[in-house]
């Protein structure tokens, strides 16, 4: 469970704002990438249902009229705990791929235009020793799902924090052998709070990099700021999972905007899980304040209940954003995504289009937003 609650204190900015120049459409149809979401939280509830009843285990949620509704999570370790029995049914590749095939619907649902997939293979018992045949399952997902117009989606494959050093070197080790076009990234993830160990990651995280594969982690979440910056500095993290406890130290959020490591935050998820109970002292809207690119995204939707519509939307509507600020966090998810760098200046040029043609002033100039077009992270 996480201890501490951010927000508490500190000044709300919720009051500050022009009123809405947008509505949800121009939202929905504002180019955009999803790049904090996991396999794990994009499992249908009727999958699990049916994988529960072909291994003939109890669903840990209301199988009555309430059934669409979220199980029973308000913390981390109740999240964690959740995705090890919902994953763990899930052993035919059809299974997978359906669920590929799913977040990149339910991400394309809300305007987006590619999505970075994080899975952690530790959560999937039945593919242990298989994550071959796992990714083959889940490219068959993505790859039906841009067949039919949806998203275009890259694979994070990632550590849990739980894992030991060889475990993870092994990962990587098959990531750079195998060189699958499907995986993008190596990330890490898991409960922070149980030691940190970046350091016994990051010859894992250092070999990817040699590999020329991208990296981000989550921390900041269940960690302090020591966590952030140790992502950084230590596994080379171009991007952060999260990354909200950043806003406790000025000298990191400093060098977070000076070395535009960009975090990707996901307001619903920090509401759920107690770290952020009060939306409008969300840290994001201090953080991006301060010139540290933020993008927004779901984290588990289909545990959540959440869309990446309506993150935006609620969030713009906290805050009172205009156009500008919703189009710089839109820029920021793309320029941070972790597409071909020849399909992200496309996308980038497809936002540009879109904001220059709502203002009616033409394209709109790159470089606008706390992230300039084309720039670097974290190097
Ligand atoms: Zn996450």
């Amino acid at each position: 469970m996480a201890s501490f609650s951010l927000g508490t204190g500190g000044d709300s900015v919720a009051e500050v704002g022009a009123a809405a120049d947008w509505d949800a459409d121009w939202v929905k149809a504002l180019p955009k990438a999803e790049v904090h979401c996991h396999m794990e939280g994009c499992i249908e509830r009727d999958l699990v249902r049916r994988a529960a009843r072909r291994h003939h285990v109890a669903v840990p949620f209301d199988e009555g009229e309430d059934a669409t509704g979220a199980p029973p999570i308000s913390s981390l370790a109740d999240l964690l705990s959740y995705l090890d029995f919902s994953c763990a049914l899930i052993d035919q590749a059809d299974e997978l791929a359906s669920i590929a095939y799913a977040a990149a619907r339910h991400a394309t649902a809300s305007g987006a235009c590619y999505i970075d997939v994080i899975i952690t293979p530790l959560h999937w018992q039945a593919w242990r020793g298989r994550v071959a045949a796992m990714v083959d399952a889940i490219d068959g997902g993505f790859r039906e799902a841009e067949q039919d117009g949806l998203a275009p989606a890259g694979l994070c494959l990632s550590i849990n924090r739980g894992e030991s050093a060889g475990r993870a070197r092994e990962m990587v080790e098959w990531m750079v052998q195998a060189r699958h076009p499907r995986v993008v990234a190596l990330s890490i993830d898991g409960n922070e709070q149980a030691g940190s160990h970046n350091d016994r990651f990051a010859p894992a995280f250092a070999l990817a990099r040699s590999h020329g594969l991208h990296r981000c982690a989550h921390a900041g979440e269940s960690s302090g700021p020591g966590g952030v910056r140790e992502a950084v500095e230590l596994l080379g993290a171009e991007r952060i999972d999260h990354g909200i406890r950043a806003i406790e130290d000025p000298v990191l959020v400093r060098d977070l905007a000076a070395r535009r490591v960009a975090l990707d935050i996901c307001p619903t998820s920090n509401r759920i899980l107690g770290l952020t109970p009060d939306p409008s002292r969300h840290p994001l809207e201090r953080l991006r304040a301060a010139g540290v690119g933020v993008s927004l995204n779901t984290d588990d939707p289909l545990i959540y209940g959440c869309e990446l519509l309506g993150e935006y939307v609620e969030t713009a509507e906290t805050f009172s954003w205009d156009k500008g600020v919703l189009g710089s966090i839109a820029r920021t998810s793309i320029e941070s995504c972790f597409a071909e760098e020849g399909h992200r200046e496309e996308l980038v040029r497809a936002l540009e289009r879109y904001l220059g043609a709502s203002s009616g002033e033409g394209p709109a100039a790159a470089g606008e937003g706390p992230v300039a077009a084309g720039g670097t992270l974290g190097s």
